[in-house]
């Protein structure tokens, strides 16, 4: 019986390559910044996560994995953090992660049940050089990585009592219109009404254009401290687009909310290649001090088609060796050894047969690829197949005088 990988969840092989790539540049960039790197366990109490995340959420309500004794699936890194800080106060407060998140999510592209996740959280620093900080850091990784085409949106939620005097304006404007929203937004109404202001039904978005917006609720103290940031990023000309609807779908958040958004249009409508926020009360609510905090988490899958990073994945040409004549693998090995920039893959099989042997060059992206079989040894001859013509000749001298260089460039 054959097997298949779990709905969702990817095989990484050639990948792995520039996943350990990413993960050293993430890191390099990170550890210049003072972040130290953590490593969570994947396993969580289910608890931490309504405490955190909150119970109608999207991830709680519907998208975590669960084992029979209260444990999940770390969906995303933020509360495991938050929790190993609490526990060792002596921890840096400037941690960074790289790791495999999991939510039981209908898959599609760029929309996984297990994802990477480059992320980092800086906790105890209540000053908007917190969010200045962290969004110079994401440019510095975009620019890292090629990623041009995208946009920081921003949007205030402030304080916990700024957010219910926003709640109860926005319910009563939106029970006023109730009859025209979808059943979606209907079941929000009651469980997670901010979610509403994110709904992409066609039926609801005449409704969210004309629904207050929580900037014109904030108490002066948020107004100020909201200026603070917006004046310091315009100081450092970092590019924010202001998005009076971007509420992130959790729970935890308190001040400032971003999403880095594609705008290359290569993702198609999972968008977000990242976002986050502060999240002043999680310390308090997960048994800690009083802190203030700020973080933010990346989708590594994402990051990758929208850079198209996995382009280049085969850029380094591949010549095969086919033979059936062990005596001249030393030979090989030592061509192999010497040869820089060219990767040499040598089949040397006596039991399964030239064709069997082609047919693993050819699955290797061999690009040409040298025959020597018993008459061509032993008449100073080899054959040179070019993989992507077809094209197959006789090279008139002995497999001791290749020059691979001289091989690849050959028409
Ligand atoms: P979130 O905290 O949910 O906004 O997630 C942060 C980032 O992780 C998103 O902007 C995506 O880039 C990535 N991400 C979230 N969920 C998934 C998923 N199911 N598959 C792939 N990437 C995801």
């Amino acid at each position: 019986m054959k097997f298949q990988a779990p709905i969702g969840m990817k095989d990484l092989t050639k990948e792995s390559k520039l996943y350990r790539k990413l993960e050293d540049d993430f890191f390099s960039i990170l550890t210049q910044e003072s972040f130290t790197e953590i490593r969570t366990p994947i396993l969580e109490d289910k608890k931490l996560y309504s405490r955190s995340v909150g119970e109608s959420s999207d991830i709680v309500s519907k998208e975590m994995f669960e084992t029979l004794d209260g444990l999940v699936l770390r969906p995303e890194n933020t509360a495991s953090v938050m929790r190993a800080f609490v526990n060792d106060s002596e921890l840096c407060p400037r941690l960074a992660y790289f790791a495999p998140q999991f939510r039981k999510e209908r898959p599609q592209k760029g929309r996984l049940r297990q994802f990477y996740q480059y992320g980092f959280e800086i906790i105890g620093d209540a000053s908007p050089q917190a969010e200045i900080d962290s969004l110079l850091i994401i440019q510095k990784l975009y620019q890292k990585w090629g990623l041009t085409n995208y946009e920081i949106q921003v949007n205030f939620l402030g304080k916990k009592i700024d957010r219910e005097n926003y709640i109860n304006k926005l319910r009563t404007y939106l029970e006023s219109c109730k009859e025209k929203l979808s059943n979606l937004s209907k079941e929000r109404l009651e469980k997670n009404i901010l979610r509403i202001l994110d709904s992409k039904e066609e039926s609801d978005q005449d409704i969210i254009k004309n629904a207050p917006i929580i900037l014109d609720s904030l108490s002066e103290e948020s107004k100020k401290q909201w200026q603070k940031i917006l004046d310091l990023s315009s100081l450092l000309n970092i590019k924010l687009v202001i998005n009076p609807l971007l509420v992130r779908g959790l729970d935890y958040y308190t001040g400032m909310v971003f999403e880095v958004v594609d705008t290359s249009g290569l993702l198609g409508s999972q968008k977000a290649l990242g976002g986050g926020g502060r999240y002043d009360g999680l310390s308090k609510e997960l048994g800690g001090q009083d802190l203030s905090a700020f973080g933010f988490a990346g989708g590594v899958e994402r990051l990758i088609i929208a850079t198209n990073l996995d382009n280049d994945k085969d850029q380094m040409k591949k010549i095969g060796f086919v033979t059936t004549e062990k005596s001249i693998l030393n030979t090989l090995f030592a061509l192999k050894k010497q040869t820089k920039d060219i990767i040499i893959d040598i089949n040397v099989d006596t039991t399964i047969g030239f064709k069997k042997m082609f047919k693993r060059a050819n699955k290797n992206n061999c690009e040409k690829v040298v025959i020597i079989g018993s008459d061509e040894l032993a008449n100073n001859t080899f054959k040179l197949k070019n993989m992507i013509t077809g094209e197959e000749k006789i090279c008139n001298y002995s497999y001791k005088e290749i020059v691979i260089k001289k091989l690849m460039d050959e028409e």
